[in-house]
């Protein structure tokens, strides 16, 4: 089981050639039925047949999220070079919580690391790691800020503040820390300083966590005002934690930077790699300002981790919720090194004037209408006429048909389509092909 097989060695030729090749003619949500599954018995089937099911049915029933018309949610397009080191770090057999372990393999994702804390504009004592997703960074930053305060007040604080637009998982990480979220604006307008201090004047400054400002709303892309934020949050002394989870990547873009000023001032940082900078799932990362901070709040003590804590190395378990990790940052520093710095500024700038041409079709076809101002890459609107059954109805048999896969939303109190553009691949002739399908009258259910 454990020694590499002739065959193993067959499907490892035939594997690479698919990964290749698939790129090219990308199938999606292909029927598959659980019988076609080999049974999980004391025998096995060998390699062999279990890659042929893996091949052909069951990786082709999946909408991948770097088919050219996957435009729901936040997809992501992993480029070669990661999808590479990816593959590698799996067969080198990489434990990745601690430099003892790892080896130089910490180095490289320190340069990742690195970059990205200048592309926000982090001083070089800033520091992070890479984590399974915006979910558990948010969490682990969140963590990290009441640490610090109750190091400070010597009590914990359990209010998190947090703008209406705030991804779920703000929620999701309170419910896990035992805290409350106070909900600051409005969730159709980017949250200003207005909002976060009105909410902070019915608040005793020791029971704040931390304000969670969002640049890049998952649901319309917006972005929060970061620099008036930021400078509240340091007037009133309390942590500024910034969810770029999905918006992150367009600081690459010089002409969105500017919406983006002020998040230097964040005292911790999401960003989602997986989402718009090209890696495959699941990467993510967390920056902090004052990475001691993190350490303080994370590392995990036991007697047999004394001999990795009192190593003095750069320990990724450090700075999350988390102490095994897979070297997650590796398929960031790749790319970037493979690829340059540059073309991750292209692959961005190419996702943005997606989505400018997706609002110009729109705004001159009869059938469609925008539905507020677009932000980054993600684009609402409706189609004229249609329920919120319509909606669905025709989205589901997109999906089914392998077509697209565009989702129905809410704007405020509309129903409305949502396309969200952070795959190059994605051609303006497949936003056409999507547009033009909401032509005919979708059937109702
Ligand atoms: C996607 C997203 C998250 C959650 O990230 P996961 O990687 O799915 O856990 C958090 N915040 C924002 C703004 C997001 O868009």
């Amino acid at each position: 089981m454990h020694d590499f097989a002739p065959e193993d060695r067959r499907v490892l030729a035939d594997l690479a050639d698919w990964m290749a090749e698939r790129r090219a003619e990308p199938t999606a949500a292909r029927p598959c039925s659980g019988d076609e599954l080999p049974e999980v018995g004391p025998d096995g089937v060998g390699i062999e047949a279990t890659w042929a099911v893996l091949r052909d049915a069951l990786l082709p029933s999946a909408f991948p999220t770097d088919h050219p018309r996957y435009l729901a949610f936040v997809g992501g397009s992993p480029a070669p070079a990661a999808i590479i080191a990816d593959a590698a770090l799996s067969a080198a057999a990489v434990y990745g919580g601690s430099e003892l372990e790892a080896g130089a393999v910490v180095t490289a994702e320190r340069a990742a690391m690195r970059w990205l804390c200048e592309v926000v504009g982090y001083p070089d004592s800033a520091h992070g790691t890479f984590v399974s997703g915006g979910s558990l960074a948010n969490l682990s930053a969140l963590v990290a800020a009441r640490h610090g305060r109750v190091a400070t007040d010597g009590r914990a604080p359990h209010v998190i503040v947090a703008g209406a637009s705030a991804h779920s998982s703000v929620r999701s990480a309170a419910a896990i820390m035992g805290c409350e979220v106070v909900w600051a604006g409005s969730p159709d307008h980017p949250l200003d300083r207005a909002d976060v201090a009105d909410v902070l004047s019915t608040l005793d400054r020791r029971d704040v966590v931390a304000v969670v400002a969002t640049a890049g709303a998952t649901n319309t892309g917006a972005v929060d005002r970061l620099e008036e934020i930021s400078e509240l949050c340091q007037e009133r002394g309390v942590w500024l934690h910034v969810d770029a989870a999905y918006g992150g990547a367009a600081m690459l873009a010089s002409s969105h930077r500017k919406q983006f000023a002020g998040i230097e001032r964040a005292d911790s940082i999401t960003i989602d790699p997986h989402k718009w900078l090209f890696t495959p799932f699941d990467c993510a990362a967390v920056l902090y300002l004052n990475p001691e901070l993190a350490l303080a709040a994370h590392r995990q003590r036991a007697a047999y981790l004394d001999v990795v804590n009192e190593a003095d190395g750069d320990n990724p378990a450090d700075y999350a919720a988390h102490l095994s990790r897979r070297a997650r940052g590796v398929p960031v520093w790749a790319s970037l090194v493979a690829n340059g710095t540059a073309a991750h500024v292209d692959a961005v700038e190419q996702c943005l004037a997606l989505a400018a041409h997706a609002v110009k079709e729109i705004d001159a076809a009869e059938h469609l209408e925008l539905a507020g101002d677009p932000h980054l890459s993600v684009v609402l609107f409706h189609r004229v006429g249609w329920s919120r059954e319509q909606y669905e109805s025709w989205s589901a048999a997109a999906r089914r048909g392998g077509f697209a896969l565009v989702t129905p939303t809410l704007y405020g109190e509309h129903h409305v389509l949502r396309l969200c553009f952070v795959n190059p691949l994605t051609t303006t002739a497949d936003i056409d092909l999507v547009l033009e399908s909401l032509e005919c009258d979708a059937p109702l259910s």
